[in-house]
């Protein structure tokens, strides 16, 4: 029952998400304008139009007005959301820390769908992100460790940093944005130094896939530039909820 109450849940904050990616970079705010709507008609959705995901479907991903196609992207963000609520349900010991699961997962995919987007990693995201990891496992919300989170914070970004300095000393282009070291404090925090290496390849397993996937019959495979930030976020929260087994798994 309180699955079905955390998939409900999961779904109404994905909504939310995708309101906050899809104004991300314009004149919008959050709050501003109150109602959504279509960008293409400026027909303001009512509320049978706003219902997550299953407006979607009914509409069969078109606006009811201008038929203009709504991208797949937002209701991939809700989907997401759930998933996410419900996995982190059946992991958390307590209510609170599914609460703040609830709040990292957020952030990671509001700042992964923004990064895919536009390729940058807002601030206010990675550095939020990161206080709140830091300050639930100072509380004993997380079972992480506070010192093992600290560690995975400064040295993960720290590793980030070094292989991103590396790579533009040898190839003389930015391969990786500052964004992504901001966001290691979050998610080296969240995995701790302890499963610091499992979550880094985790994340660089993501990212290759991705790259023969989205690169396969093209040239000039230098030249693409990989928003990290989807890879870093899944690979750190995958680590979080199965780190224990896979590292037992591993000896
Ligand atoms: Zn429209």
């Amino acid at each position: 029952m309180y699955l079905i109450f955390a998939a409900l849940f999961g779904l109404v904050l994905g909504s939310f998400y995708s309101v906050c990616v899809s104004r991300y970079g314009t004149d919008n705010t959050i709050f501003k304008p109150a109602r959504s709507f279509c960008p293409q008609c400026d027909h303001q959705l009512t509320i049978l139009e706003n219902i997550p995901l299953i407006s979607f479907l009914i509409q069969k991903g078109r606006c009811s007005l201008c038929k203009a196609r709504i991208p797949i992207f937002y209701p991939l963000i809700e989907l997401t959301s759930m998933f996410w609520a419900v996995l982190a349900a059946t992991h958390a010991t307590t209510y609170v820390e599914w609460v703040v699961l609830l709040a990292i997962g957020g952030i990671c995919i509001v700042a992964s769908a923004i990064d895919l987007r536009t390729f940058l990693l807002p601030d206010i995201l990675t550095y939020s992100g990161a206080a709140i990891v830091l300050v639930a496992s100072y509380a004993g919300i997380l079972h992480v460790d506070f010192m093992q989170s600290l560690l995975g914070a400064g040295i993960g970004a720290f590793a980030l940093w070094a292989v991103s300095a590396l790579y533009k000393l040898i190839r003389k282009i930015n391969g990786m944005g500052l964004g992504d070291v901001k966001f290691m404090l979050m998610l080296g925090a969240l995995t701790g130094i302890g499963h610091l290496s499992i979550f880094i390849f985790l994340a660089s397993v993501l990212a290759l896939i991705f790259c023969i996937i989205s690169t396969r019959g093209k040239a000039g495979m230098s030249r693409v530039y990989i928003p990290f930030g989807p890879f870093l976020a899944s690979g750190a929260l995958i680590t979080y909820l199965y780190g224990d087994q896979i590292a037992s798994f591993i000896r």
